[in-house]
């Protein structure tokens, strides 16, 4: 089969997938399309014609991952598919604006005393846990288990000293089992952790409240407002204040939601093996599991714990972060703008057939006047969607526009990836990329900014940026520009 893009206007295409399947909707510029390649666009074609997909996506930030592309949107209405949700169970990012004018984070040492602060709370870093930071809350196996089981319950939250609110502010604060229930939950926890793997449970469970590696970040922003009346009527609907300092984060479901993934990879492959059933495009990576068996019932509770855990721990560094710069500029309020996730399956209606929608590197789009926002704040904007470009090119907050139908209601998760860990690390210059962050005048809390996460290593993303908004996905509310980054 062909892998070739058939472009349908300045920022949309179709990539053929064969007589029996329509085809994968492409969004991006051609400069954007120039940046997938053959196995990005063979696992696009690979999750299309898997069995009971209705659906592929490819978003501008796409590229090659488990099985399905990152940077891509699956819907099934008979299926679940894992890889299509990735092993980072509700990676996901969130923004806190505070009362705080730039000005108060101009001088360098207050941003130095600042990451100091937020670093003594927040630990980052493979493996790494509130044990390992002095004024992390302490997590005990209790509380571990109540934020996988309840989500972001009061009880959870008040034990935790998160404000009891900012559920009003999830995409989702709460992931039921595959039945609906909580008890569905709590005795799928209770069944894995007789698992010999779960034996860490507890040093998995005191991750709650980290970043962990690799992307993940936190990053203290100024809010820049899009110089347009519907933008400012929307920004002030979503919370932003222009010209203010904001904190945007970007974490997962830790080692919690690794483990609970990749043992059901494991074991999916195995009942594969077992039954002699042909994977989708001879990758054992794209696993699924017909709804209503009791496979599938496992992975939608396995996914639920996880994205459970994640939505805790976002809700924990936020509240953390503020208790941060209280502690260094004292008096200094925040609220939540919104916490919403990139690498998750939902239940939701495409094309009028209700459907299990994966997202895997991708945000959800729904536009103002969308009936599942119907009891929120954003009933008429929509809700606002939290872009991560990188440090130097700035980072998005945008809004959903009426075209995002065509997307199952999904936009990208970010710029993406266009160099690999291992080149980068090969050809990137450690001193000139150190030195582009003194010039930019971001400060980090690395003594070597690291090279595989440098900004190079993205897509340019302001063209990942036209390509939404030509493809009349979504357009800019707001830019938010870093004054200081945390990272592993
Ligand atoms: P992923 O969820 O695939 O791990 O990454 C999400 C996106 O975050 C990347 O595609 C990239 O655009 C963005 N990103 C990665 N590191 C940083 C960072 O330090 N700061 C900002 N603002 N964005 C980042
Ligand atoms: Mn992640
Ligand atoms: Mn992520």
């Amino acid at each position: 089969m062909t892998t070739t893009m058939i472009p349908t206007g300045e920022a949309t295409a179709i990539l053929p997938a064969g007589d029996h399947h329509s085809p994968v909707k492409v969004f991006g510029t051609e400069a954007i399309r120039n940046t997938f390649d053959d196995l990005c666009l063979q696992q696009a074609i690979n999750s299309r014609c898997a069995p009971g997909v209705t659906e592929l996506v490819l978003n501008p930030d796409a590229h090659c991952g488990y099985g399905a592309p990152i940077g891509c949107v699956l819907a099934s209405p008979t299926h679940v598919y894992p890889g299509p949700v990735g092993f980072d169970i509700k990676c996901s990012m969130s923004l806190l604006q505070t009362d705080l004018p730039a000005d108060a984070v101009q001088d360098k040492s207050t941003r130095r005393a600042l990451i100091d602060a937020v670093c003594r709370r927040i630990p980052t870093g493979m493996g790494k846990g509130s044990r390992d930071v002095p004024k992390a809350r302490r997590i005990d196996e209790k509380i571990g288990s109540a934020a996988m089981t309840e989500g972001a319950s009061p009880d959870v939250l008040s034990r935790l000293g998160i404000p009891i609110d900012w559920p009003d502010r999830c995409e989702d604060a709460y992931h039921r089992g595959h039945d609906g229930t909580i008890d569905a939950l709590k005795s799928r926890l209770y069944e894995l952790r007789q698992q010999r793997g779960f034996k860490k449970f507890r040093d998995k469970v005191q991750q709650l409240g980290s970043y962990g590696g690799g992307n993940h970040f936190g990053e203290c922003e100024v809010v820049q407002i899009a110089d347009d009346e519907d933008a400012k009527a929307t920004a002030e609907v979503f919370g932003l204040i222009d010209g203010h300092v904001a904190f945007l984060s970007h974490c997962g479901s830790r080692g919690i939601g690794h483990r609970l993934a990749s043992h059901q990879f494991q074991v999916l492959e195995q009942k594969f093996d077992q039954w002699g059933i042909p994977y989708p495009g001879s990758d054992k990576q794209l696993v699924y599991a017909p709804l209503g068996s009791v496979e599938a019932d496992r992975y939608l509770d396995d996914m639920a714990l996880g994205a459970n855990f994640a939505t805790v721990n976002h809700l924990l560094i936020n509240a953390l972060v503020l208790e941060a710069f209280q502690e260094i500029i004292p008096g200094t309020r925040g609220h939540l703008v919104y916490f919403i996730s990139h690498n998750i399956a939902r239940q939701e209606t495409v094309n009028q057939q209700a459907c299990w929608v994966h997202r895997k590197g991708a945000t959800r789009a729904f536009p103002g006047g969308h009936p599942a926002l119907a009891r929120t704040p954003f009933a008429q904007t929509g809700h606002p969607i939290l872009l991560p470009g990188n440090p130097q090119a700035g980072s998005s907050v945008m809004v959903a526009a009426t075209g995002a139908k065509d997307s199952c209601y999904s936009v990208n998760h970010g710029a993406g990836r266009v160099l690999g860990r291992r080149r980068a690390i090969r050809e990137l210059n450690q001193e000139s990329i150190d030195q582009s962050f003194n010039d930019a005048d971001i400060l980090t809390n690395c003594r070597r900014y690291p090279r595989d996460e440098a900004p190079a290593v993205y897509k340019d993303f302001n063209e990942v940026l036209r390509s939404v908004s030509k493809a009349g996905l979504a357009t800019e509310v707001a830019r938010l520009r870093a004054k200081f980054v945390i990272k592993d």
